[in-house]
């Protein structure tokens, strides 16, 4: 069997309600998937993280090295891919054209195989995966409090047991949100918060210690991702949990970030730092440091199906009887790409998703919603 095609999608949502973080806005959402055609037809799905047009000037680079070649043999590929792209691509949009690759080929070879991508990564520990709601970002609004706590709210209400919040528009103001958030949802459901790296080392420490009475579950990309120091410092004196790592990228990356101890939760995006096949083996790695790994996810359903399928296979750390529940994180900002791309739909219960079953990632890009979406169709 060879691999025949690799075809590439930019799909684009204009948002009825441009949002904002602590570092830019968006008007759209904007995601590269990438399809591999085997030669009996057979399909694989995969999708990149960072600017679509980007990653698909990536794939297009790629994808010789890739056409031809078995598609079972999905390291082997990788590591040709990696190695003809290191001298330029060590870290960045490259390399997330890489995972975008990656991903559909662990998609394709499930479904060659007739098993689901969890099985193939080892063996899933749990049918069902707690996930966090990601969202309360900014809007302009003459009432951003009022709009956060009721957003909050609702998720608590839709069942999740998790919720992240973000901060970074500054100490006094973020002080505010938090409190007002952890005050609206109560005791009972856990809160944490992302900077999106917008704080100095003091500031970031002069906030978690404010914010450590809202018992906060942990503190995300506190400070820039070049800062291997000031994460390394803020971590040994935060009273918080320190999570990071969605902007790092391949193994040699997270090396650094998890050699110099500078997070308790290492957060790499699997359509960002390498697929499928580069994040199993930073598990590993983490592994190896008791860091423990719950994934950055923020695109379609195939990103979303993508860390499913690794958050099945992982062992909280450090084991014991009554474990602590792995967990992925599971966007709920305005995304018709997420919602619509992709069948079967997620559904929530009880702050938990159900594993997909069919083989591969066991998602199908829904062409209506291909045709619609995608830019210059
Ligand atoms: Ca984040």
């Amino acid at each position: 069997m060879k691999i025949e095609g690799i075809e590439t999608y930019v799909v684009e949502q204009k948002l009825d309600t441009p949002f904002y973080f602590s570092q830019f806005e968006f008007q759209a959402r904007q995601v590269c998937l990438v399809k591999v055609i085997a030669e009996d037809g057979t399909y694989g799905w995969g999708e990149g993280y960072g600017p679509a047009t980007v990653v698909r000037a990536g794939v297009d680079f790629l994808a010789p090295l890739a056409l031809g070649e078995d598609p079972l043999h999905v390291e082997a590929i990788w590591n040709k891919m990696h190695l003809r792209s290191l001298d330029y691509a060590r870290r960045g949009v490259l390399v997330a054209a890489i995972s975008a690759i990656d991903i559909a080929l662990w998609d394709l070879r499930g479904k060659l195989l007739g098993q689901p991508v969890s099985v193939l990564l080892g063996g899933p520990r749990r049918e069902r995966v707690k996930v966090y709601a990601t969202g309360l970002y900014f809007t302009d609004t003459d009432d951003l409090i009022g709009k956060l706590v009721d957003e909050a709210q609702l998720y608590a209400a839709q069942g999740f047991r998790a919720i992240k919040m973000k901060v970074g528009l500054g100490l006094e103001t973020d002080l505010r949100h938090v409190r007002a958030v952890r005050r609206a949802i109560g005791d009972d459901v856990e809160l944490m918060v992302d900077a999106n790296h917008a704080y100095s080392l003091n500031e970031a420490l002069n906030f978690a210690r404010q914010i450590e009475p809202l018992n906060i579950s942990f503190f995300e990309e506190p400070v820039s991702p070049e800062d291997y120091e000031g994460y390394r410092e803020l971590r040994l004196r935060s009273p918080i949990a320190i999570a990071g790592g969605e902007c790092e990228y391949l193994l040699a990356g997270f090396r650094q970030l998890l050699s110099k101890r500078c997070v308790d939760i290492a957060q790499p995006d699997i359509c960002g730092a390498g697929g499928l096949t580069e994040v199993k083996r930073i598990v590993a790695l983490a592994t190896a440091f008791q860091t423990n790994v719950i994934p950055h996810s923020w695109g379609t359903g195939i990103a979303f199906a993508a860390g499913l399928h690794l958050v099945s296979t992982l062992d909280p750390l450090p084991g014991r009887l009554r474990m602590p529940e792995a967990m992925l994180e599971m966007d709920r900002s305005e995304n018709a790409l997420r919602d619509t791309l992709t069948q079967p739909q997620f559904k929530l219960e009880g702050g938990e998703v159900a594993m997909p079953t069919a083989p591969g990632l066991g998602v199908d890009v829904d062409p209506d919603f291909l045709a619609r979406y995608t830019k210059g169709a």
